[in-house]
């Protein structure tokens, strides 16, 4: 882990680190200075949008101990895409682990929406 120009923690050998520096392109849809939004590149609903905060944390509960106000912020741009591109309403989940199907390790919600949803995931 190493920390870039603004502190904030960074891994170079991080995927998602490198689509927030703009390394490895992405279609970014949303961004404010705490998060990023872009689209997944496998879609699996209408609206499929990525947030992740542009520090590094590892999983959600890594976040939420390290930087809750960060959290906030990574759900709250969740919001405001579901809001924009589609209509407001929308399921948000962060895979926690690989068992979980966590496959990039650095924390992302996946916003789903933008069709009616079933239940359950598992
Ligand atoms: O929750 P999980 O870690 O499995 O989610 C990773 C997501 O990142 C996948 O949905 C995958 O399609 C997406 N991805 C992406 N762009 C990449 C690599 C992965 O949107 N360059």
């Amino acid at each position: 882990m190493t920390s870039n120009d603004t502190s904030r923690p960074t891994d170079p050998d991080c995927l998602f680190c490198k689509i927030v520096a703009g390394e490895i392109p992405a279609t970014v849809v949303a961004a404010t200075d705490q998060a990023v939004a872009f689209k997944d590149i496998n879609p699996q609903a209408p609206l499929h949008v990525l947030v992740v905060p542009r520090a590094h944390h590892g999983d959600i509960a890594q976040l939420a101990a390290a930087d809750p106000e960060l959290l906030s912020g990574v759900v709250a741009l969740a919001d405001a895409v579901a809001s924009e591109q589609a209509d407001g309403q929308f399921r948000l989940i962060f895979n926690s682990g690989p068992r979980a199907g966590q496959s990039v390790f650095h924390v992302h919600g996946h916003v789903i929406g933008g069709k009616e949803l079933g239940w359950t995931p598992a």
